[in-house]
């Protein structure tokens, strides 16, 4: 392969092609079902599909085919099958789906309102995961453009992830035939450290999510008539939370939810705090003297990857402080979300969550935890000696560093679900998602020096994985 000719070629792509189509993308408000249960209507999803499956079609190399499948009541998926020397399969994956909007956008910004200011592109969806169609098949068209070999290739970019990828399980079943069994799954979904190596993301967090309500009153009542003798919902539902977490540590109280963490695991994680340093926290935009949870790098490392994690992300019954009279409020909803530990099994957790929160109710109030959802996390399999020293010489070549490998806070169900199916096949998860980036915030942004390196990595990837031994 030259590297000099394959690097000129994804640069002149990203700039000519890419970071303009991108920018397009990004001004299309195609929120995941999730979030516009009416996506379907509003048609958002189908011109996203149609400004990718167009861009793709002008590029489409020879013999490949290109095909939006959509089963019935179900988001579109665009699949892409390119013939190669060998009939051995590399599944890249990627998703067009975005997250809503979100506040707190810098002036001139918004989420359908693309940036360009240097090296970013500012707006909703161009990293998380907008470039992972163009970044896949890009680099399948750097290796063509100097016929270097690789084996078949399917590009697999769905429209349900940023909703917990409910409609994926079924094009999984539906397509089996057609995505074969896959060697190599590279998915172009996950984060990076910093922008300076090519990250490996070594394991995912689970997740488990319910809504939690105590009811105290049948309606609001006078404060001052109450207080001291009807119990508040919003005491009561903070004690059954610090049911499920010590409010002074953060640390997530039942020993069924931690799992041993592998020493492999453990020594990667200190290796990671080394490289990251203070920028594992400084990355934040901290308020004030904020400062995080430990000092110790290598804890928060493992804090974010290995450990349960509780996040209350939503509150209901409570109204704005400038409407709040002096009531004691008849209900406090709490929505709550518990990242888990990649090899804990997420079903189970549902039933421990229930249980743990609505038994003996303080007061004998009405406690209810229901609207669960719940999903595995995933540990990736040890690498083969040939991925490793691919990964090496990738990192290597177009980031002229070593790569660096950690786990994920975050989660991407696809690959628990390949995990499973397929126990043998080996995994390239990485990604644009870096500090600042802020996917599911305001201001994300795609790094472009990042999306042009890590494209170049999947092409010389993808080439070594032809190339491996045996
Ligand atoms: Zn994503």
């Amino acid at each position: 392969m030259d590297t000099m000719r394959l690097r000129n070629f994804v640069e002149q792509i990203w700039d000519g092609d890419i970071v303009p189509a991108l920018t397009e993308y990004i001004r299309i408000p195609n929120k995941s079902p999730a979030f516009d249960p009416e996506w379907e209507a509003h048609g958002y999803m189908r011109e996203a599909v149609k400004l990718m499956e167009c861009w793709a079609r002008d590029r489409l190399p020879h013999g490949a085919t290109l095909e939006i499948v959509q089963l019935p009541g179900r988001t579109p998926l665009m699949l892409i099958e390119i013939p190669g020397a060998s009939e051995d399969t590399v599944l890249l994956y990627g998703h067009l789906d975005k997250q809503p909007e979100m506040v707190g956008w810098a002036d001139g910004t918004g989420p359908w309102t693309p940036v360009h200011v240097g090296d970013k592109l500012f707006g909703r969806g161009g990293a998380d995961d907008g470039y992972a169609m163009f970044a896949a098949l890009s680099a399948i068209l750097a290796l063509r453009e100097q016929g270097v070999p690789h084996a078949r290739c399917v590009i697999l970019i769905e429209a349900c992830e940023e909703s917990g990828s409910p409609d994926l399980p079924f094009y999984v079943d539906h397509l089996a035939a057609r995505i074969g069994e896959p060697s190599l799954v590279i998915c172009l979904d996950s984060g990076c450290g910093d922008y300076d190596r090519l990250w490996l993301t070594t394991s995912l967090r689970g997740m488990a999510a319910g809504t939690l309500t105590v009811r105290v009153l049948e309606e609001g009542v006078h404060s001052g008539d109450a207080s001291g003798v009807v119990p508040s919902s919003f005491r009561i539902l903070c004690e059954l939370v610090a049911r499920l977490e010590d409010p002074h540590t953060g640390a997530i109280r039942p020993a069924e939810l931690f799992v041993q963490i592998p020493p492999k695991r453990l020594e990667q994680a200190k290796d990671a705090a080394v490289i990251l340093g203070a920028s594992l926290h400084s990355k934040f935009p901290f308020a004030g003297s904020t400062r995080p949870v430990t000092g110790d790098l290598a804890e928060l490392v493992l804090n974010r990857t290995w450990r349960p994690q509780l996040a209350v992300i939503g509150i209901d019954g409570l109204p704005a402080p400038q409407n709040a009279g002096n009531v004691m409020l008849p209900y406090t909803t709490a929505r709550l979300s518990l990242r888990l530990p990649p090899t804990l099994p997420g079903a189970e957790t549902g039933a421990l969550l229930k249980r743990l929160l609505e038994d003996a109710p303080p007061y004998e109030s009405e406690v209810t935890f229901s609207g669960g959802e719940a999903a595995s996390g995933w540990n990736a399999p040890a690498l083969s000696p040939w991925l490793e020293e691919a990964v090496a010489r990738a990192s290597e070549a177009w980031f002229d560093q070593p790569p660096a490998y950690m786990g994920e806070g975050g989660s991407i169900p696809f690959m628990a679900m390949l995990g499973e199916k397929f126990p043998t096949t080996q995994f390239v998860v990485t990604g644009v998602l870096g500090p600042h980036s802020n996917a599911h915030g305001p201001n994300e942004f795609l790094h472009i020096p990042t999306g042009k390196r890590v494209t170049m990595s999947v092409a010389s990837i993808v080439a070594d994985h032809f190339a491996r031994p045996g």
